[in-house]
């Protein structure tokens, strides 16, 4: 058996220090549902000393260097990152039980992404206002102060990067939080950031749990001045309330039952990639997920069919084996949250065409291992409709013209992301532009690169990652009034 991996420090103020009055706890392997790493989590004192070290890295070199040299320490962090890449792929493998081949996949893109936050990071201009000859009116774009990162167990290197990158290009400082269930990529992170040669306190470490815990302490922080959070849409709303307080600056990236909608006249092959593969994708953990797979009526039965097919070419197994397509869901809650929604959709009258079930053969023991699953005939109304399952779920849910698809494509409470497909171009257009999601794909599915605002409408959240706008909200504007007379009138004069 593997021996335990130790991550029994924090990172704060560039040092790795010992829990005060955080402790040590386990992160488990869902893939055999053991522990395999102890790792130091942090408590209300720990949280307040990062923040002290991300205020005086503020208030101090970081505050006072210039953007170009910013950059360069991103860029020298983006080349260890690109070195690093594989081995934090291995680890994220590990505690989330992402199958391998995905965390490669992502993982080895977040360099150019770190290079592209660099390239920023020296062009955080204002603007002129002009007025009059009276005053010289300008703005100037300063870092928004101390952020919070707060970070979800599916994606946590990507989820840190979506903060990290615009933060460090706009010259915040971060104490960054990762999930408790996958807390040591960040940890990792932390050592890469060490080595690329930032001052003290730009970015600090501090796993631990959410309610009661450094989260909580985080968001309640009076000197935190954003939170960047991606998560569940009940936590954000308990942190805004927790935050509210200190009016603090939020950026919320919560979930999301996309629709993905066929056409008929689509080409159907391309369509049918897309679609199992966005319904399957992290084992169903993915907020872009296409969970709801929106089909015209004529090719209906073959879209059913196809998924089934395709269902039974998926290789479910130990994620480190670079040919496993799927892992296992990254924790045991999960895996009974989706279990009970596959029973939910079963009594809602759901017709369940394949899968179902949580795999417990020889190369899946104790893990948490579940079949793709494929519900037919769903009705827009059912819960598995409604409500985010984050498991391994499609529902094809069949429709007629293209009114009945938009209508039921923003039928939800969410607005994260949506696919169509279709050969016909006005089509594209017409039913893109009705959309009410932050990401409308056509004739493509999850394309989420450094440069394109990603985030949501309605319940998915508030503000953007990714992108110009990513950067906007991790900048306050100023604007400075010069008079270029220097006189002001006595408003009392008699
Ligand atoms: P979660 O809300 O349970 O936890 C997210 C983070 O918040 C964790 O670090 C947790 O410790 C912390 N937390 C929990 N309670 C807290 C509190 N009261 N105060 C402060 N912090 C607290 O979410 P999760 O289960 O880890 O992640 C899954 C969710 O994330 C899904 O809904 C998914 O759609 C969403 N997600 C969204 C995106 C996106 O970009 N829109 C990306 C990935 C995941």
């Amino acid at each position: 058996m593997d021996s335990i991996a130790r991550y029994e420090h924090l990172y704060i103020g560039g040092a790795w220090v010992a829990p005060e009055d955080g402790g040590l706890m386990e992160s488990v392997d869902p893939s055999v549902g053991r522990p395999w790493a102890v790792v130091a989590y942090g408590g209300k004192r720990d949280v307040d000393k990062a923040v002290a070290a991300a205020r005086a890295a503020l208030d101090g070199p970081w505050g006072r260097m210039p953007g170009h040299e910013r950059a360069a320490l991103i860029r020298r962090f983006a080349d260890l990152y690109k070195e690093h890449a594989r081995a934090l792929a291995v680890l994220e493998t590990r505690d989330s039980g992402r199958a391998l081949r995905e965390s490669l996949a992502d993982i080895s893109g977040h360099s150019n992404a770190y290079h592209w936050w660099a390239s920023l990071a020296d062009k955080n201009a204002g603007r002129t206002i002009p007025f009059d000859d009276s005053v010289h009116a300008f703005t100037s774009r300063v870092p928004v102060g101390v952020v919070g990162a707060i970070t979800p167990w599916n994606v946590p290197l990507m989820a840190a990067l979506w903060k990290l990158g615009p933060a460090l290009a706009a010259g915040c400082t971060v104490v960054l939080k990762p999930a408790e269930h996958t807390p040591v990529t960040s940890l990792e992170l932390a050592k890469l950031f060490d080595e690329a040669g930032f001052p003290p306190g730009v970015l600090n470490v501090v796993p631990g749990y959410g309610k009661d815990g450094a989260g909580e302490h985080l968001v309640a922080h009076p000197g935190i001045d954003k939170i960047a959070f991606t998560g569940e849409g009940t936590t954000a709303k308990s942190i805004l309330r927790a935050g509210a307080e200190t009016m603090k600056r939020f950026t919320f990236e919560l979930g999301g039952k996309s629709p993905h909608i066929l056409f008929a006249d689509a080409d159907l092959e391309q369509a049918l990639n897309a679609a199992t593969n966005s319904a399957w994708t992290l084992c169903g953990q993915s907020c872009a997920l296409g969970s709801r797979v929106l089909v015209q009526r004529p090719v209906y039965d073959r879209v059913v069919e196809a998924f089934v097919e395709r269902a039974g070419r998926v290789r479910v197994g130990l994620p480190l084996d670079e040919a496993t397509h799927m892992g296992p869901q990254a924790h045991e809650e999960q895996l009974a949250k989706t279990l009970s929604y596959i029973d939910i959709g079963r009594n809602e009258g759901a017709e369940l065409v394949t899968g179902g079930r949580r795999l417990t053969g020889p190369d899946h023991a104790a893990g948490y291992f579940v079949e793709p699953t494929v519900f037919a005939n769903v009705s827009n109304d059912m819960r598995i409709a409604r409500e985010e399952i984050f498991g391994p779920v499609a529902s094809l849910i069949p429709f007629d013209d293209e009114d009945e698809a938009v209508a039921l494509a923003n039928d939800t409470a969410y607005g994260l992301t949506a696919g169509l497909w279709t050969g016909d171009v006005g089509r594209a257009h017409r039913v893109s532009s009705r959309i009410r999601a932050g990401m409308v794909w056509v004739n493509t599915y999850r394309f989420i690169r450094w440069s394109t605002p990603y985030g949501g409408f309605k319940a998915s959240g508030w503000g953007r990652e990714n992108g110009i706008e990513a950067l906007d909200s991790y900048l306050e504007t100023r604007t400075t009034v010069i008079s270029t007379t220097g006189r002001f009138p006595d408003a009392y004069a008699r």
